[in-house]
């Protein structure tokens, strides 16, 4: 059996395995940005896709902290919308959402 690969939401600080959450990386030359592919080089941060943990991530500082630079706004909007891609977080609370069940 392979290790699932675990890393801590900067939010919440509870230990998920690595695929469940969303990297921000920030490169050699000190530019952070997403990282949808988990291939980027740099410093990695790890985030639920949540709009709470990123609330808080942002609120207590824990992202420009584990970078050592300030986190731009862009790149915080970008994790709210998750781009294009299939992480973002508004996309993935669409895939929470179930559909009406019930008689
Ligand atoms: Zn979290």
């Amino acid at each position: 059996m392979k290790k699932v690969p675990m890393r801590q939401c900067l939010g919440c600080r509870e230990m998920k395995p690595k695929r469940e959450l969303i990297r921000v990386v920030r490169s050699p030359e000190g530019e952070v940005s997403l990282d949808f592919t988990g291939k980027k080089h740099g410093r990695g941060a790890y985030m639920c896709h949540s709009e709470e943990c990123l609330g808080r991530a942002v609120k207590s500082k824990a992202l420009s902290r584990a970078f050592g630079v300030p986190i731009p706004q862009s790149i915080i909007d970008e994790l709210r919308d998750g781009g294009d891609s299939e992480f973002g977080i508004r996309n993935s609370e669409l895939s929470v959402v179930d559909s009406e069940s019930g008689e």
